[in-house]
């Protein structure tokens, strides 16, 4: 048999009066004289279910152990409640205890800080915040899978381990089978004798397999794990994050920012109408105004600006940046905040970098000093997705590859996609977890990862 949530239970007024049986866990318990009031909460949803139970209903041993974080089952009456801020509320008729929750239970205080939370990953999906957290990376999923399959892209899987150091971005996690005493040999790496004959790697992108893709079936999205070595700790890197790369044959710069802007609108609106109650939670307890932020963005159109007047923007105001603002350099978080906060107030896209700050494989333009990148960024957070149209000129692409101090030989497949039949197209990578910090803002992305990878933190 398979129970109604408490979800279900609390949206349901047609079971008012019919005996329904719960299992979840307790959040707080209080009793009278003759009855017993538990608050149990089973992770549907961030209400919980007041059952309400008469003492002789509850044996003497389990009146003493159903204490905040055990678990029940309990049968009873379904009826409207006569207290404030709940509908309904639940007569037990009996009352069985599954598991206790010893005094030393780490979540037994109402509010705890983040930091203490992150060392106690393996519980802390039980507070209301990481359970909300929980319940709108679901919706998210979904809204991302929604949004791609109505406008008929193709979901590919790309691989994990990769043999092309070439994505280009950040550092690569080896993967060997080689044992430890090869690496101090001083003669250097035999990797003919590792696993794949070759050195290995984690991915850092799936964005080179899905061109091979698209260049056959049109429109993909991939939607995956990504592996960085970021070395440094900040609240929005992960060494281990999920990423959304679509690619789109037949497109360019222009339709590639039409598509980013449509796509975080749509999971924008997306969560706003399907996770309410953990929206509200989040713009009372986390970050006030998020609601109407977030409604803001959906309904405004997202300011899209080169990088070279970016740089005038912020050279014009009088602001002392930490690192200071010239043509030519990479922008610091400080610049993007302060592009999307304080100049435009929303979402910037900001196009045309210099190519020297940008990968091999993005399209040159006529000015041979810019390339066709777009980076969207969003107050808070600053960037959140990365994207451009593609370098689909073989020779020109093969010029870059050689700049860049790259191998061609490793390059020779991707390079066959400009050999044959070569199209304009172009994508983008929304970091998901960019994604979730920005609608629940959470502030700190290892909070909204089940279990957060960075320097010198791999637990759980
Ligand atoms: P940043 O400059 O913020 O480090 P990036 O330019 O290195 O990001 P891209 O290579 O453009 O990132 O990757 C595409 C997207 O993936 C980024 O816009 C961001 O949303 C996300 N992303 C990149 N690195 C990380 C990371 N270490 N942890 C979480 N998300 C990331
Ligand atoms: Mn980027």
């Amino acid at each position: 048999m398979v129970d109604n949530t408490i979800k279900q239970i609390l949206q349901k007024t047609d079971s008012i009066g019919s005996e329904i049986r719960v299992q979840a866990w307790v959040r707080t318990k209080r009793d009278t004289k003759e009855l017993v009031f538990i608050a149990l909460n089973d992770g549907s949803c961030m209400n919980n279910l007041q059952v309400i139970a008469e003492k002789s209903v509850i044996s003497e041993n389990v009146l003493h152990t159903l204490t905040t974080g055990a678990s029940c089952s309990v049968t009873g009456i379904l009826v409207e409640s006569p207290a404030k801020g709940q509908t309904l509320e639940l007569q037990a008729l009996s009352l069985e205890q599954l598991g206790d929750c010893p005094s030393d239970y780490p979540l037994q205080k109402k509010r705890h800080s983040f930091e203490f939370l992150r060392e106690i990953a393996h519980l802390r999906t039980r507070t209301n915040t990481f359970g909300a957290v929980a319940r709108v990376r679901n919706a998210l999923t979904i809204a991302v899978h929604s949004f791609f399959q109505e406008l008929e892209f193709f979901n590919v899987h790309t691989p994990i381990i990769t043999a092309s150091d070439a994505e280009g971005a950040g550092e690569m996690f080896q993967v060997t089978t080689l044992p430890f005493e090869t690496f101090d040999s001083s003669a250097g790496i035999d990797y003919s004798r590792d696993f794949f004959g070759k050195k290995a790697s984690l991915t850092v992108s799936g964005q080179l397999s899905a061109e091979t893709y698209a260049t056959a079936l049109g429109r993909v999205y991939t939607f995956g794990p990504t592996f960085r070595a970021e070395n440094s700790n900040t609240s929005r890197h992960l060494a281990e994050f999920w990423m959304i790369e679509p690619e789109m044959s037949f497109c360019d710069i222009n339709g590639n920012m039409d598509l980013a802007e449509d796509f975080l609108k749509y999971v924008l609106k997306y969560v706003l109408d399907n996770c309410e109650e953990d929206m509200v939670f989040f713009n009372t307890f986390i970050h006030k105004g998020i609601i109407d932020d977030l409604r803001a963005v959906i309904n405004s159109s997202f300011t899209r600006i080169s990088y070279t007047k970016a740089i005038e923007d912020l050279k014009a105001s009088s602001v002392s940046f930490e690192y200071p603002v010239s043509w030519g350099i990479d922008l610091a978080s400080e610049h993007e905040k302060y592009l999307t906060e304080e100049i435009y107030k929303g979402p910037v896209i900001i196009t045309d970098y210099p190519k020297d700050i940008k990968a091999f494989y993005m399209k040159m333009n006529g000015d041979g000093k810019t390339v066709r990148a777009m980076d969207v960024l969003v107050p808070r957070l600053g960037e959140i997705i990365g994207g451009s149209e593609r370098e689909n000129r073989y020779d020109l692409l093969l010029d870059r590859i050689k700049e860049q101090g790259l191998n061609p030989e490793d390059y020779w497949w991707y390079l066959d996609l400009r050999k044959y039949g070569t199209v304009p197209h172009a994508g983008f990578g929304l970091g998901f977890e960019r994604l979730v910090q920005y609608v629940t803002g959470m502030t700190n992305i290892r909070d909204v990862i089940p279990y957060a990878r960075s320097a010198r933190n791999c637990d759980f």
